[in-house]
């Protein structure tokens, strides 16, 4: 697990932030030592489940916890800090999908004791993607799971689950994030990145770290602002536009599934400047002085009527994604009608 420094330099367990019913459900059970054998987190992707199960995990083996927390000095505490436990495991999706081969190794190993800790915990992630035998196969476990040992499942929120599994476990709901805690969490895991490009990419994510961090790999905002700066750009027309049009196309393109993001992002833009007086809705407007002055640059630049025909040249880019068109050329013709 990714522990962040403190101020003696020694790695400490990241503070969680959100998913209050979560934690109370949790820190209730585990006050009162009633911990299920089995829980499902259920919710959307990039939330928080997975470090609320290696908090767990930690917390259930530390030698002196306090509620929720995990004392971060104990042994086995150390050994989670630097991923070294040989008593928590994780089993992720293969290809798309949980494998039925590692269920089965999984459950053989139930039945030995841990290695040394007081609970072994296994974390299987994403099961909504099992298929049935897999699902099959973890119910057998889930029925009867040998003492000493937790499983913690996370799934997504909006798909089905067999019944069966669920009626098995503690379920616990896990939400979207607020903007102001998404955007917290985006300061503190990147220093770097600015308060008006945390507050995009937390708007863009819809309260979702995990996946603002994914967009903030992909660079997405430096590909918004090279496709500003075009759009902008005095001495770009249509007759000379062409060579840089068919370099940002190519970049745009490359984002793959991501590209879907960065038309949000354009939407976003555009649909800011058509409510420029919207104020706290508005963070394009509020923004740090280059792009504020970009904003004011493209107010001179476009008026309603060309803003709206905007929005409408994203919306038909991404129908044309989603009816299968070439990526490469999609891109080219929605940067042209936007220059227009
Ligand atoms: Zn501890």
């Amino acid at each position: 697990m990714t522990g962040q420094l403190d101020l003696t330099g020694a790695p400490s367990f990241p503070r969680l932030l959100g998913q209050e019913k979560a934690c109370r459900l949790l820190e209730r059970s585990l006050v009162s030592d009633r911990l299920a054998h089995a829980y499902l987190f259920r919710g959307p992707d990039g939330v928080g489940k997975r470090l609320f199960a290696e908090r767990l995990a930690a917390r259930v083996n530390c030698a002196d916890p306090a509620g929720l927390e995990p004392c971060g000095r104990c042994g086995s505490c150390r050994k989670f800090l630097s991923s070294n436990q040989p008593d928590f495991q994780v089993i992720s999706p293969e290809k798309g999908t949980i494998k039925i081969d590692r269920i089965r190794a999984m459950s053989r190993s139930l039945g030995f004791p841990p290695y040394e800790s007081r609970v072994r915990v296994i974390l299987i992630e994403d099961i909504h993607t099992m298929r049935a035998a897999a699902a099959n196969s973890l119910l057998k476990t889930l029925e009867e799971p040998p003492a000493q040992n937790l499983l913690i499942l996370t799934a997504d929120g909006g798909r089905e689950l067999l019944d069966t599994i669920c009626s098995r476990c503690q379920v616990l709901p896990f939400f979207s994030l607020s903007l102001p805690q998404t955007v917290a969490i985006l300061q503190k895991e990147l220093p770097e990145l600015g308060a008006e490009e945390a507050g995009l990419l937390a708007r863009l994510a819809e309260g979702s770290p995990g996946r603002a961090l994914r967009l903030h790999r992909a660079d997405l905002l430096e590909l918004r602002s090279e496709v500003l700066q075009l759009l902008m750009d005095p001495a770009m027309s249509l007759d000379n536009a062409s060579g840089r049009v068919l370099l940002v196309a190519e970049r745009m393109s490359a984002l793959g599934d991501e590209l879907l993001s960065l038309f949000a992002l354009l939407r976003l833009w555009f649909r800011d400047l058509l409510a420029p007086d919207v104020g706290g809705s508005s963070v394009v407007i509020q923004g740090s002085v280059p792009i504020s002055a970009l904003a004011r640059e493209s107010l001179k630049h476009w008026n309603s009527r060309d803003l709206f025909a905007r929005l409408q040249a994203v919306d038909r880019a991404e129908q044309e994604l989603a009816r299968q068109c070439n990526r490469t050329l999609v891109c080219e013709i929605l940067l042209f009608h936007l220059l227009q």
